[in-house]
């Protein structure tokens, strides 16, 4: 299957099973259109015929195909079934928050439930039942989650140090992560983030009076001064060290790639600007016809990016335009997207276990508890055959190897199943995937 698209003003293609990516001119955009087909390359009677009609183009597919470097035979690769264990896990230390965010689809953290706060002993217990569902695995990875994951940070530490002790009794390695809205992060606690997590998540939405329409405190205050001075004080701390600044964007603000540049005119260096998923009948729901307005904008933040990105002082990083073809993961990561309810598990302040995160209160998708330590086999079926080998409608698309299949939680809340995509997220992440392959191509020929 052969992907062409125009970004930026220029024209491309992408060989999907081989990951040939080149930027080509007009002619051979013209011709590749022209022999391109589901299937592969067109009957050799048409390639002759249009042969006559662009003689230099079609030599050079000619010998791309022998070299086994364009319309590459679709591969009938079946990962792998999931050995059992697990190796990440996302912790929701705190059903509570102190934002009350618009959009927010924890119900302000408490997932349609109760306010919780998860126990240090939960908290070890959770570590203990990943360490001993591990296996030989020895990288394994603890995302602290909530609602607010600074309003337990008593439960945070226990975790912490007692994951420091597995580590030399179970000889693992716990990469620990957090996720966070700064509202609370003094310089204790950043102290022990910086010290203890591998990566720290903090969360604004960019322009002052964007993030402030929806990102209010309990009480309903603006929260932005705050959370802008305690995520900078983090960053500077934080120096070269992993760190991300996350923002939603939603139907508040279509005009995004401002908001991505605010965020990078305020200091930082590590961006990611999410889509927000909300149902139509939400007043700030994305929708289809607001699609060609956020394409529009995806390609204005990318040539932005292209030119903040040649001079130091200006750089940045923006998580959805990353790719990289040469070290990219192996072909059975590339088939079953982030492992939710395989190797990845959510675990509430109760132990239950959901599939990730956005499963946690439905509880068609409750797999188990920490404490029996048994996973519901019938969901772990399903999650094993959860990926793009089995998805016809992603078998076939062109962006198949960086989406892995999309988001399952979306997929049964916009279509009642894990296997069918929520399309308008795919459209999204199509369109940014052609901005990251323009903007590597680019880069790469400079
Ligand atoms: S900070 Fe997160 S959990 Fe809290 S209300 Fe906002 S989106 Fe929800
Ligand atoms: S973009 Fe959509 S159709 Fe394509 S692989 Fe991702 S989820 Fe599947």
């Amino acid at each position: 299957m052969v992907h062409t698209f125009s970004c930026l003003g220029q024209n491309f293609l992408l060989d999907v099973e081989s990951g040939t990516l080149c930027r080509i001119d007009a002619n051979m955009r013209k011709f590749i259109d022209s022999v391109n087909s589901p299937s592969g390359v067109i009957g050799s009677g048409e390639f002759s015929r249009l042969r006559k009609l662009y003689p230099e183009e079609a030599d050079e597919v000619s010998e791309l195909v022998n070299k086994g470097l364009l319309f590459t035979k679709a591969s009938d690769f079946v990962p792998p079934k999931p050995d059992g264990t697990i190796k990440s896990m996302c912790l929701n230390i705190c059903h509570n928050c102190n934002l009350a965010c618009a959009y927010c689809f924890a119900d302000e953290g408490k997932y349609s439930g109760q306010k919780a706060s998860m126990t240090a002993e939960t908290a070890c217990r959770a570590l203990d039942f990943l360490a001993e569902k591990s296996g030989t695995r020895r990288n394994l990875e603890v995302d602290f989650f909530g609602g607010e994951p600074l309003m337990n940070m008593s439960a945070v530490y226990a975790a912490v140090e007692h994951g420091r002790k597995l580590e030399k009794s179970h000889g693992k390695n716990f990469r620990f992560t957090i996720t966070t809205n700064a509202l609370g992060l003094n310089d204790e606690i950043s102290d022990f983030l910086d010290k203890e997590m591998y990566n720290v998540v903090l969360s604004i939405d960019g322009r002052k009076n964007v993030h402030n329409q929806v990102r209010k405190t309990q009480g309903g205050k603006d929260s932005f001064d705050v959370v802008l001075q305690n995520a900078l004080a983090f960053r500077r701390k934080r120096g070269d060290r992993q760190y991300y600044v996350r923002g939603t964007f939603t139907a508040l603000n279509k005009d995004f790639a401002a908001d991505a540049l605010a965020l990078a005119d305020y200091g930082f260096d590590k961006l990611s600007l999410e889509p927000v998923v909300l149902p139509d009948s939400h007043p700030l729901a994305l929708k289809d016809s607001d699609l060609p307005e956020l394409f529009e904008q995806y390609e204005s933040l990318a040539a932005e990016y292209l030119k903040r990105r040649k001079t130091p002082e200006t750089w940045f990083s923006f998580f959805h335009f990353i790719v990289d073809l040469k070290h990219s993961p192996c072909l059975s990561k590339r088939y079953s997207s982030c492992g939710a309810g395989t190797e990845y598990v959510a675990v509430t302040p109760s132990g239950e276990i959901y599939p990730c995160h956005q499963f946690v209160g439905n509880a068609a998708y409750k797999m188990g508890n920490i404490e029996s330590g048994e996973i519901d086999s019938a969901l772990y079926e399903k999650f094993c055959a959860n990926n793009l080998a089995y998805k016809p409608v992603c078998r076939d698309c062109w962006a198949k190897y960086h989406c892995s299949g999309g988001c399952a939680a979306n997929a049964v809340n916009f279509n009642g199943n894990i296997s069918s995509p929520y399309k308008t997220a795919c459209a999204l992440m199509q369109k940014r995937l052609e901005c990251a392959l323009a903007v590597y191509c680019l880069e790469n020929e400079e």
